[in-house]
């Protein structure tokens, strides 16, 4: 199976832009959401149950690496929300 070796985030101004897409998308769709920390944990779950789900396709199907980047960027954008509250208002 292939590996996949860690860049250190050698391009870190395409991952703030997906980021910075990811969140616009999610506030369009959602607006400015005000939940519980456990409520952001199950959205953070979820869109990492759909991030092994996309890997999988991925490794064992023909899932395409596009959904798993966009995956890993939906749970990366909600993970990091999670860290700015905790840091402004935790
Ligand atoms: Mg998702």
């Amino acid at each position: 199976m292939k590996q996949y070796k860690d860049r250190c985030f050698r391009d870190f101004d395409w991952i703030k832009f997906k980021i910075m897409e990811e969140n616009a998308k999610q506030v369009e769709k959602w607006g400015i959401q005000e939940r519980t920390a456990f409520e952001w944990l199950a959205y953070t779950m979820e869109e990492l149950g759909e991030l092994a789900e996309a890997i999988s396709e991925h490794e064992y199907r023909k899932g395409s690496k596009e959904k798993v980047v966009a995956e890993a960027i939906q749970l990366a954008t909600l993970a990091l929300k999670i860290a700015e509250m905790y840091e402004k208002y935790g």
